[in-house]
C-alpha cells in the first residue's frame, strides 16, 4: 500500500479525515461486538456451488481483529483482547451492526469516456440495439469518445466512478479495455487502469478486451482485425504486464465461437486467463467455448442452453451473472441462476459497469440477484464476495473473513445480512477498511 496515494480520488473532506494516521500509530483495528459478522468461512479453496451457497459462517456477537493488514482472528471480544490493550487498537463499535468482506465486482467495464444518456429516450421509445447504434449511439460512440480522451481524462472519470464503487463497498473490481480497439488507444486504457489502481485504495484487476466489436474501420476487413489482436495487441498488452486476463465478446454479428477460441487461445500463449461475454442476445456457445478453452468465468448467461450449463459444470467455469444488463436494456429474460447452482454452477454477480448499464453498487446488483434471478441473500452475498474473488483468481486472498486473508471489511449500519437485498434502494455501507486501513467512515 505504501506506493499509493490514499484517497487522492476521494471527496476532499474524507481525504481530510485523520483515521489513517491514526490507525497507522495503533496495533491495528478491532470491530467489536457487531450483531452478526457474515464470515464467508472456512475458504474451501475453490468457490461455493450448490448448497454451499447458503452457507455464510455468520458468528453472532462477534468481533473482528486486525493487523498487519490481515484478518487476525473472529470471536467474542474478550478473547480475542485477551493480553492485548484496547488502547493500542483503534476501535470501531458495531453494535446492531454487520461486519463482512467488502464487495468484489468482477465485472465492470469501468474506464470510458463520456455517457450515453440520450439512448434511455430511445429505448423507451423501443428502440433496438441495432436502431440506437444506426443513430449514433452504443458502443461505437462510446469508441469514437473514448479514443478522443486522453489518459489522464480516462483517469478523472472512472475515478469519479471507482469512488461510488468504494462507498458503496466495493474493494477489488475488475475493468475491461474495449472502447479502443487500436492498440494504442486498448493500451490507452489499460494504463489508464493500471495508474488508477496504483493511485486508488480499490484494487483493480485488469481485462484485455480489445475483442469487444469490431471497429468501424474493420467493418468489412473481420480477419484483419483479428490478425491484428493476434499479432499486435494481445502481444503488446501481455509484454508490458498491463492485463491478467482476456475477454472475448462471443455473440452473433461480433466474434464467433472459433474466432473465439482463436483469440483466447492466442491469449493463454501469453499467459492471460480467458474470460469470455457469452450467450446474451442469442444462444452463441460462448458458454461451450468457456468450457473448452478453461476459461475462468463466462459472464451474462442469458441464453445459454442446458447442455452447455452442463459442459461449464464439469469444467468448473464459474458464472458471472449480471442482473442489472437486462434490466437497464428493458430485456424480460434473465440468467437462470436457480438452474446453475442446482447444477453446482459456481455463481459469482457482477454489476457490468459500462455506458450502457451506469451501476457501482453491488448491494443493487444483490437485490437484483434477489428479485430479478430469485436468487436467495444467501446466495446473492457469496456470489458478491468469495464467489466473486475466485471469478478473478484470487479467492485465496479476499471475499471472506479467514484468518490470514487481506483485511478487506465492511461495517454496514444493518442489524441483519437480510436487510442488504431487502433495502433495495439504500446505501448500508458505514465504514470501509481496505488493506486493514480504514478509508471511508460515514458520519452518523
Ligand atoms: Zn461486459
Amino acid at each position: 500500500m505504501s506506493d499509493r496515494a490514499h484517497k487522492i480520488m476521494l471527496p476532499k473532506e474524507r481525504a481530510a479525515r485523520p483515521t489513517s494516521s491514526r490507525a497507522r500509530a495503533a496495533e491495528g483495528i478491532v470491530i467489536r461486538d457487531a450483531e452478526q459478522v457474515v464470515t464467508l468461512s472456512p475458504d474451501r479453496g475453490r468457490p461455493l456451488r450448490g448448497a454451499e451457497m447458503r452457507e455464510l459462517g455468520i458468528q453472532t456477537d462477534a468481533s473482528v481483529l486486525i493487523a498487519g493488514g490481515r484478518i487476525q482472528r473472529v470471536g467474542r471480544y474478550e478473547d480475542l483482547m485477551r493480553g492485548r490493550s484496547e488502547r493500542e487498537y483503534e476501535v470501531i463499535d458495531a453494535a446492531g451492526k454487520i461486519v463482512m468482506p467488502g464487495f468484489v465486482d468482477p465485472h465492470t467495464h469501468l474506464v470510458f469516456a463520456g455517457q450515453r444518456a440520450s439512448e434511455l429516450s430511445w429505448k423507451v421509445e423501443g428502440a433496438s440495439y441495432l436502431e440506437i447504434a444506426e443513430r449514433g449511439g452504443g458502443i461505437q460512440r462510446t469508441v469514437r469518445e473514448t479514443r478522443a480522451a486522453s489518459e489522464s481524462e480516462l483517469i478523472h472519470q472512472a475515478g469519479g466512478r471507482l469512488d461510488q464503487m468504494l462507498l458503496n463497498g466495493t474493494t477489488t473490481i475488475e475493468a475491461k479495455s474495449g472502447y479502443g480497439l487500436t492498440t494504442v488507444d486498448e493500451i490507452k486504457m489499460l494504463t489508464a487502469a493500471k495508474n488508477l489502481d496504483k493511485r486508488h485504495p480499490v484494487d483493480i484487476v485488469r481485462t484485455f478486451l480489445g475483442a469487444h466489436a469490431f471497429p468501424e474501420e474493420y467493418a468489412e476487413d473481420r480477419d484483419g482485425y483479428i490478425s491484428l489482436l493476434e499479432e499486435e495487441m494481445i502481444p503488446a498488452a501481455a509484454k508490458a504486464g498491463l492485463a491478467e486476463f482476456c475477454d472475448v465478446f462471443c455473440e452473433e454479428g461480433y466474434f464467433t465461437p472459433e474466432e473465439s477460441i482463436r483469440i483466447l487461445e492466442k491469449g493463454q500463449t501469453f499467459g492471460l486467463k480467458s474470460k469470455i461475454h457469452a450467450d446474451e442476445f442469442t444462444s452463441s456457445g460462448g458458454a461451450r467455448v468457456a468450457a473448452e478453452v478453461g476459461a475462468i468465468t463466462a459472464d451474462h448467461l442469458l441464453r445459454t442452453s442446458e447442455e452447455d450449463m452442463v459442459r461449464m459444470a464439469e469444467s468448473g467455469v464459474v458464472a458471472v451473472l449480471l442482473p442489472a444488463v437486462p434490466l437497464l436494456s428493458m430485456e424480460e429474460r434473465f440468467a437462470n441462476a436457480r438452474r446453475m447452482i442446482e447444477m453446482e454452477i459456481p455463481v459469482a454477480i457482477a454489476s457490468d459497469l459500462n455506458p450502457n448499464c451506469w451501476v457501482t453498487s453491488m448491494q443493487t446488483v444483490i437485490s437484483l440477484a434477489c428479485y430479478k434471478m430469485r436468487m436467495t441473500p444467501e446466495e446473492a452475498i457469496a456470489a458478491s464476495t468469495i464467489n466473486a474473488a475466485y471469478a478473478l483468481g484470487r479467492g485465496g486472498k479476499i471475499g471472506s473473513l479467514d484468518v490470514g486473508k487481506v483485511a478487506d471489511v465492511l461495517v454496514l449500519d444493518i442489524p441483519d445480512y437480510l436487510h442488504i437485498p431487502y433495502k433495495f434502494d439504500g446505501n448500508c455501507v458505514e465504514t470501509v477498511i481496505k488493506n486493514g486501513e480504514i478509508i471511508h467512515k460515514r458520519e452518523s
